[in-house]
C-alpha cells in the first residue's frame, strides 16, 4: 500500500526535526550561553527560553524553526528548554549576568506562574530595558504572575492573569499597516486557543490586534507591539496548543514579529 499523504508529511516533518535537532545549537545548561554566540554572518541571532507548565514546548520550539525556514528568514538558534513542568522554577541561565549578550531577540515561551523573587525577574527584565529586544508568546504573560512587582508585567506592555476558555476566536486587526500584520486575513479565526483576560494596556504599547470575549464581549489584545526602554518588544497571547503552532496565519505574524523585535 502507498503511505498516505498525512504519513509522508509526517515522515517529513520528523525529518526536518532530526536536522533541527541535530544542526541547532541546544544547550542543557547556561554556562555556554551569554558569550557572544553571532557567528561571522547576517542571520538573525535568536536565544529561545522555554519550559514550565502546560504546553508542548519541544513542539512549539520545532514549529517555531520550521516556519522561519519556510520563510527564508536566516536565524541562528540557541534553545534554553529548563525548569520542568511545574509552575515554580528559575532558570539557570539567568544567573550568568551576560545571559543575554550576542542575540538580536530573545524570545520569552516560558511558563512558570508561581515564580515570583523580584531579584530574579529584574535580572530578566533589566536587559530588556537596556535594548535587549524581545517576543513574548502565550503563557509568558502569566508567568512570574505571582509577582508582587511590576516589572515584567511592564516589560511585557500587558497585565494578564487569567484566560477565558478555549474557542476559535475571530481576530480583529488595528493595525493593518504594520510591519508585523501585513497580509493578515480579515475574516480569520485563531485555532482552538484561550483568550487571554487583559487587565491593563501599559502606556508604551501599540495594541496590533484584538479578539473579543464570549462571555464579557470585551476586547483583548492578541498581538501587539511594547517600547520597553530601549528594547522593543513583540507579545501574542495565543500559542496554547499544537494546533495554533501548525497555524500558517500565527506562524507568519510570529516569524514577522521576530524579524521586527530583530530591526530587520
Ligand atoms: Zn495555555
Amino acid at each position: 500500500m502507498k503511505p498516505s499523504l498525512s504519513t509522508l508529511h509526517r515522515i517529513a516533518w520528523m525529518v526536518f526535526f532530526t536536522a533541527v535537532a541535530s544542526t541547532n545549537t541546544c544547550f542543557g545548561q547556561a554556562a555556554a550561553v551569554g558569550t557572544n554566540p553571532k557567528p561571522n554572518n547576517n542571520n538573525i541571532s535568536v536565544l529561545l527560553i522555554t519550559g514550565g507548565c502546560c504546553h508542548d514546548y519541544d513542539f512549539q520550539s520545532k514549529s517555531m524553526q520550521l516556519a522561519a525556514k519556510e520563510r527564508g528568514v536566516p536565524i541562528d538558534w540557541t534553545i534554553v528548554n529548563e525548569g520542568g513542568k511545574g509552575t515554580k522554577a528559575t532558570i539557570e541561565l539567568y544567573k550568568n549576568p551576560k545571559w543575554f549578550e550576542g542575540f538580536d531577540v530573545v524570545i520569552h515561551n516560558e511558563c512558570f506562574a508561581d515564580t515570583d523573587d523580584p531579584d530574579y525577574i529584574r535580572s530578566i527584565t533589566k536587559p530588556h530595558f537596556e535594548g535587549t529586544n524581545a517576543v513574548v508568546i502565550h503563557c509568558a504573560m502569566h508567568t512570574y504572575r505571582s509577582a508582587k512587582t511590576d516589572d515584567w508585567r511592564e516589560f511585557l506592555g500587558v497585565t494578564s492573569r487569567r484566560h477565558d476558555h478555549q474557542s476559535r476566536y475571530p481576530v480583529t486587526v488595528a493595525k493593518i499597516d504594520h510591519p508585523i500584520m501585513k497580509g493578515f486575513p480579515a475574516d480569520y479565526k485563531s485555532a482552538m486557543d484561550e483568550l487571554y483576560i487583559i487587565e491593563k494596556v501599559w502606556p508604551n504599547t501599540t495594541v496590533l490586534a484584538t479578539s473579543k470575549s464570549e462571555k464579557s464581549n470585551d476586547e483583548h489584545a492578541v498581538f501587539w507591539t511594547n517600547q520597553y526602554g530601549k528594547g522593543r518588544v513583540f507579545g501574542t497571547t495565543y500559542g496554547h496548543s499544537n494546533e495554533t503552532f501548525s497555524d500558517k496565519v500565527f506562524l507568519e505574524t510570529l516569524v514577522n514579529g521576530i524579524k521586527w523585535a530583530a530591526g530587520r
